[in-house]
């Protein structure tokens, strides 16, 4: 039986409890990757926001199953349908064929999404391979009488449609419309500036990559019309979930709900989870700004990329996150200092079912209350706090890490092992040393005990007195 289990809700603008149709199943889609470049830290903190979000799902009790795309179809350079194809730009920039770009790029992409601890989708799908789906919503559209022939290109008539701007407030409607009225490239063709092209036979583009057929000639679908095909392919024609950074919102998911709807006649999805932005010092983090940071990039500079990850679930997902080296070493700290702690747990006796399944407890609430990561984290301290034996901390630890991700006991282990390829007289000298030193505090020779922790400091060891007795390690 699935616990129950809120996040905001950004259709109803309220953290809303949440409902699926099928009790205990969820499915759920994720806006994948443009995969002309590399994606940038920023795009890995909303996949990895909603990586938890998939697992404190399952955590509670649910089945989940997730669909992402992969727009491999060269969309615009902007969402407002004007700007160079972003496909094409990169495959001359380097000089391969758009395939090999969007293949490139893919393995990359999947590379850093892995790499920072995140759960593959359940069903990957690339928009090339889904042009009869585009096709057939099109047609649909147009019977229905929701689109429209204009200069060649086939556009969505959002006049058509009560409440276009789903997801914002009357006074954010307002900028909204002066913004896509401020459009630098205006397209005479569309009857209302919102309209948005689902087909392209005139492209802009003399030198276009990727051309199909189509009932209204040669050319390529839109951006926004990907992810509702996709989407209703693999989930039917409702799901739970959708998810996107905030800056999907505005138009890409405004024009998929309209376009769903419209070709559904219903509610296409109750629920959508939109993550905030990453910044930098300069502002919001975007590939137009030159050299692309990656959770590649972070490697090579020695980054985990688990530290990257440890350092986004820190924060709240409906926060902005400032981003900068300096944080991410202060990240890479704590994060160390609690794999320390880990690693001094030792398996001491029986598991403690009821103080762990207390702990759980604790840990899933802070989750099902809007995905509070922080929390969950300080829940997780609490737990290696609690007056209960290692064993216990350890099992809850193990739990804890099904939605963390951070590879917690694998980190400890690593430490352990580190500190087990120790030179062996050093080894014996240590024990001899922490031996003579308990002796010496029984007799209440403080001056010779301190003597002996600084000899061993000195020889970069170094020795804690815990509930547990004396534990040590190598600095
Ligand atoms: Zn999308």
């Amino acid at each position: 039986m699935a616990e129950s289990f809120s996040f905001y809700n950004s259709l109803t603008r309220s953290v809303d409890e949440f409902v699926p149709r099928i009790p205990g199943k969820v499915s759920m889609y994720t806006c994948g990757p443009t995969v002309y470049h590399y994606a940038h830290i920023g795009n890995i903190r909303t996949y990895i926001m909603q990586d938890v979000l998939v697992k404190a799902l399952m955590y509670a009790g649910y089945d989940v199953k997730r669909v992402m795309n992969i727009t491999d179809v060269g969309h615009l350079s902007s969402d407002a349908d004007t700007g160079e194809d972003k496909m094409l730009a990169g495959a001359k920039r380097e000089h391969k064929s758009v395939m090999e770009i969007a293949k490139f790029y893919t393995d990359a992409f999947f590379n850093d999404f892995c790499a920072v601890g995140n759960k593959m989708p359940d069903v990957i799908e690339p928009a090339t391979a889904c042009i009869p789906e585009f096709i057939n919503m099109i047609e649909v559209l147009l019977d229905k009488g929701y689109a429209y022939q204009a200069g060649g290109n086939i556009y969505f008539d959002t006049s058509k449609l009560d409440d276009y701007y789903v997801f914002s407030s009357a006074i954010e409607k307002e900028q909204l419309e002066v913004g896509v009225r401020d459009d630098v490239e205006e397209d005479v063709n569309k009857k209302n500036k919102t309209d948005f092209v689902l087909w392209f036979t005139k492209s802009k583009f003399e030198d276009q990559a990727l051309k199909w057929d189509s009932p209204w000639g040669v050319g390529y679908p839109g951006w926004h019309i990907e992810c509702s095909c996709i989407a209703m392919k693999h989930l039917g024609k409702q799901m739970d979930i959708h998810c996107g950074g905030v800056d999907n919102m505005f138009p890409h998911h405004t024009n998929e709900i309209a376009q769903s709807e419209s070709f559904l006649g219903h509610r296409w999805c109750g629920y959508w989870f939109h993550s905030n932005h990453l910044n930098d010092r300069a502002g919001k983090m975007s590939k137009s700004k030159g050299a692309v940071l990656t959770v590649s990039v972070l490697k090579e500079k020695g980054y985990d990329p688990l530290v990257y990850r440890f350092f986004c679930i820190q924060s709240h997902y409906r926060k902005p996150l400032e981003f900068s080296f300096e944080v991410l070493d202060n990240a890479a700290a704590t994060f160390g200092k609690l794999i320390k702690r880990i690693s001094e747990l030792g398996e001491d006796g029986a598991v403690d079912d009821s103080v762990k399944k207390d702990y759980e407890a604790r840990f899933r609430e802070a989750l099902s209350g809007d995905l509070n990561t922080s929390m969950a984290i300080t829940v997780l301290y609490d737990a290696l706090k609690a007056d209960t034996n290692d064993a216990t901390k350890l099992a809850i630890i193990e739990s804890f890490d099904k939605v963390l991700s951070l590879d917690l006991l694998g980190h400890a282990k690593s430490l352990k092992e580190g500190a087990s390829d120790i030179d062996p007289e050093l080894l014996k000298y240590i024990n001899e040393q922490i031996g003579k030193r308990a002796e010496a505090k029984k007799a209440k020779d403080f001056a010779t005990a301190d003597e002996i922790r600084n000899d061993l400091l000195s020889r970069g060891v170094e020795i804690k007195d815990t509930r547990e007795g004396v534990k040590w390690q190598l600095i």
